[in-house]
């Protein structure tokens, strides 16, 4: 089953907390909605188990509500088109009580969240689909099973056996978006260089193979400028304030150095065709997309 011609363009970028689709995939997302290809996100909890960094007074709101309106805000900074949420229970971090909360994502049947997942698959028709590498970027709970469900909701939906609704699938290409270990490293050092803090702590680090993060840069397969996005990007993620404080490396990295770390988006394609010859790619669409985004919504940063 191939996409008909008619399908229009479509991006679904898999989440498991709101925050993560800025964090992750702010700029590409931006960068396809200025380009005229559908965006569409998938939150698969609530974020519940987040802190409330900022010190926000949530008033009669509950964080879970909270963090739901500053994910509305994100979508609309990033012109995101449509966004599901899975319902899912945030899990929390790696041992603690919540991941055994029945609700949570990580105790989820993964059979049935993929089935879930295949649902929306269907309804939306993303020749892309982007999701957490297998490690969950860094290991908690929900982006690891953000990966599974993922894989197994784009192969359900192109079976046409499968117990889902909607008429059967075939998503093009499916990428994992990740950091390089290069890419890491760079920044932790510029970072501390400009005496700014670090993700990794004031510490010198001798090479990549001590970074605990990250993926090795022959891993890599897709590198997208996201420069002209950035501020947009950015814009995404200080929405989400709950989260992400002013005092964050993500928001109070001086422009021209945030340029400088930021402004590619890095990927592994893990299924599908890679666009082209080149390697590393420079768009999700690669092989898909007759126009050029055109970075006319973009903000210049
Ligand atoms: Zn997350």
């Amino acid at each position: 089953m191939s996409p008909t011609p008619t399908a229009p363009l479509t991006l679904l970028c898999v989440h498991p907390h709101p925050d993560d689709e800025s964090i992750a995939c702010g700029g590409v997302l931006a960068r396809a909605a200025d380009a005229g290809i559908r965006t569409v996100v998938v939150t698969c909890t609530a974020g519940e188990e987040g802190e409330n960094l900022a010190g926000i007074d949530l008033g009669e709101d509950d964080l879970a509500a909270h963090r739901r309106r500053e994910l509305v805000a994100a979508l609309a900074e990033l012109g995101v088109d449509g966004h599901h949420q899975l319902g899912y229970r945030d899990s929390g971090m790696v041992g603690s009580a919540a991941n055994q909360h029945p609700d949570s994502f990580h105790a989820a049947d993964l059979e049935l969240a993929a089935l879930e997942l295949a649902a929306i698959i269907r309804a939306e028709r993303p020749q892309v689909v982007v999701s957490d590498d297998e490690r969950g970027t860094y290991g908690h709970p929900d982006h690891v099973k953000a990966h599974q469900v993922t894989v197994r909701a784009v192969a359900l939906a192109a079976e046409a056996a499968a117990p889902v609704a909607g008429a059967p699938w075939q998503v093009v290409k499916r990428y994992s978006h990740t950091l390089a270990k290069g890419r890491l490293l760079t920044a932790h050092r510029a970072l501390l260089a400009a005496g700014l803090a670090s993700p990794f702590g004031e510490v010198s680090v001798g090479g990549v193979e001590e970074l605990p993060l990250g993926t090795p840069d022959a891993r890599i397969t897709t590198e997208v400028d996201v420069g002209p996005w950035l501020g947009r990007k950015r814009a995404a993620m200080a929405a989400h304030r709950s989260q992400i404080g002013p005092d964050s490396f993500f928001l109070n990295t001086p422009e021209e150095l945030a340029t400088a770390l930021f402004a590619t988006e890095q990927f592994m394609l893990e299924a599908g065709p890679l666009g082209g010859h080149e390697r590393p790619e420079t768009d999700l669409f690669a092989g898909l997309a007759a126009a050029p985004p055109s970075p006319g919504r973009a903000d210049g940063q």
